[in-house]
């Protein structure tokens, strides 16, 4: 951990960044992020296993932004989801400084995201079984058995919103949720619009989502909504060969098109 708090700390002391988002451990053990702006600070900072929020959801924010160039801890999925932003050229290189602690226990400080993108390639996480198998069910279901699964998991959904706050690919400054002129998407949790939310939100994240399972992680009413981004990214694989968080350059199959596409209504 030492290791750590003095990287933080000449990050912080030679100007590299003006704040660094890392994660701290309470008393009672509860993990939390942390943002450190002073070079004594960076003892607060902790990581180990049970380290798990996505802390790219932060660079997003107005208040991180003001504080110019930014330090993170990354772990594999934040990398992933820098990764992502950065091809979707939401960060530049020269904004962020990012942190990691590799398989071997050694801090890695990445120069640029050409070094992110070979790091996550060696140390790409494999698939969570489980949620394949889920996944995997569910494909093998009737298209009416999965519309009834689907019904039922999310009729629990009471819109609080807080996968989409935790989900760091989300980050439009006006959510289509949260539009009224027109309104796009009813506001009750009723069973209409629960369907219209989640896949509004689902087909937003096709092929983009890096599969940090955060949303999942966060929602209160225990909704395994990562499936449904999880099944959309294999969908994306398989179609167009894309794999979100993997390359710093865009190739999105949903923001590009080829005139000689098998599918007529391209033409
Ligand atoms: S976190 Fe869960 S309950 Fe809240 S909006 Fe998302 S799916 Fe619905
Ligand atoms: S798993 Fe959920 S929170 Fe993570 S990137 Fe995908 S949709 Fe967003």
């Amino acid at each position: 951990m030492q290791e750590l708090h003095n990287k933080i700390k000449s990050i912080l002391e030679n100007g590299s960044a003006s704040l660094f988002i890392a994660y701290q451990k309470s008393r009672e053990g509860k993990i939390t992020p942390t943002f450190i702006t002073k070079p004594e600070q960076s003892q607060k900072a902790y990581f180990g296993d049970d380290c798990k929020q996505n802390l790219a959801v932060y660079i997003h924010k107005q208040e991180v932004k003001n504080f110019g160039k930014v330090g993170i801890f990354a772990n594999i999925y934040t990398l992933k989801s820098l990764l992502q932003i950065y091809a979707e050229n939401q960060i530049r290189d020269d904004y962020l400084k990012v942190v990691t602690i590799n398989p071997n226990g050694a801090i890695v400080e990445f120069a640029n995201f050409m070094e992110i993108e070979n790091y996550v390639n060696e140390n790409k996480p494999a698939p969570n079984p489980e949620d394949m198998e889920r996944v995997e069910k569910l494909s093998n279901l009737s298209r009416e058995e999965r519309w009834d699964y689907w019904l039922n998991e999310l009729s629990t959904c009471i819109k609080c919103y807080a996968c989409r706050a935790a989900c760091p690919m989300c980050y439009c400054t006006k959510c289509t949720v949260d539009c009224n002129q027109p309104q796009w998407i009813s506001t009750p949790s009723h069973s209409l619009g629960n369907i219209e939310w989640h896949i509004m939100r689902a087909m937003h994240l096709a092929g983009r989502c890096v599969e940090c399972n955060e949303c999942a992680r966060v929602c209160p009413m225990d909704i395994p909504l990562n499936l449904l981004t999880v099944k959309l990214n294999d969908t994306a694989n398989i179609e167009f060969g894309q794999q979100a968080g993997l390359k710093g350059e865009l190739d999105y199959a949903l923001s590009t098109f080829k005139v000689d596409d098998k599918e007529n209504f391209i033409r």
